[in-house]
């Protein structure tokens, strides 16, 4: 007892002191001295997606997720940024390279809470999906069209008139060809033949572009069987002179 006596008049005199603290939360929380960094404040209207915040910030405490907009047009997206305070060392690097100034960091420092989800900062924004823009205006489009058609009908008709010259050309040589067979009856058979084959080639050659191969199968085919039919003429009428000149011997031959 005769301890607790120097104590007793101390004790009876703080009853009827004020409290030296502060009662917390209960009142206005003191301020926070200047340039304090506290919970983050993320404006998403500001935000423009970029990702920079998510590359500086070493604890990696931001997530990123993204879904399709309800309602929306196809390909839009709803994006959503986290911050998650309870990984947050509060350098401020997030609000320093944030361009758009999306990020800053208040001066809350009464981070208290119950669930997890007390310490999340979120905040989402819509992404458009960008307008399909058409290559060409329907004006370009009927432009092009008709010089497509323009040019086809050019075409068409410059390949005509190759025909037209081609054809006489095929033929004539075929003919050609056919004299010089001479007396070659088979040969100039088939020098007709070409010669009828000529003519339905070039027909055909008229249809065509101009682009197009310069003979047809068959016109190759008439050249072909003119030229055989003028070896075959040149080879008799070489027998027939030989033949002539061995019976112009003989007969001399004879006569001695
Ligand atoms: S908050 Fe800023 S840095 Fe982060 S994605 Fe948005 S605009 Fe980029
Ligand atoms: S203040 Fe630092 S740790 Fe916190 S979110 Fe920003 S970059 Fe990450």
């Amino acid at each position: 007892m005769a301890n607790i006596v120097p104590y007793l008049g101390t004790a009876l005199s703080n009853l009827f002191r004020k409290p030296s603290t502060e009662s917390f939360p209960a009142g206005e929380p003191p301020k926070a001295q200047p340039n304090y960094r506290g919970r983050i404040s993320y404006d998403a209207s500001k935000c423009v997606n970029c990702g920079m915040c998510m590359r500086v910030c070493a604890p990696q405490c931001m997530t990123r997720t993204q879904k399709p907009l309800e309602g929306g047009e196809p390909g839009d997206l709803e994006i959503t940024f986290t911050f998650d305070m309870t990984s947050c060392t509060f350098c401020g690097l997030c609000s320093d390279f944030c361009a758009r100034k999306a990020i800053t960091l208040t001066d809350d420092y009464m981070m208290t809470g119950t669930t997890a989800e007390d310490f999340l900062v979120t905040g989402s924004f819509v992404k458009k999906a960008p307008p399909v823009k058409p290559k060409f205006t329907p004006e370009q489009l009927a432009a092009m069209k008709a010089a497509a058609e323009a040019k086809k009908a050019g075409g068409a008709a410059a390949a005509g008139q190759a025909a037209g010259t081609a054809a006489p050309q095929t033929a004539g040589a075929a003919q050609a060809s056919a004299d010089t067979a001479g007396t070659a009856n088979a040969a100039a058979a088939e020098t007709t033949a070409a010669g009828a084959t000529a003519p339905a080639a070039a027909g055909t050659v008229s249809g065509k572009a101009p682009n197009a191969p310069k003979f047809t199968p068959e016109q190759i085919e008439a050249m072909r069987a003119a030229t055989l039919a003028k070896r075959a003429a040149a080879a008799k009428a070489k027998a027939e002179a030989e033949a002539a000149a061995g019976a112009g011997e003989n007969a001399e031959t004879e006569t001695k």
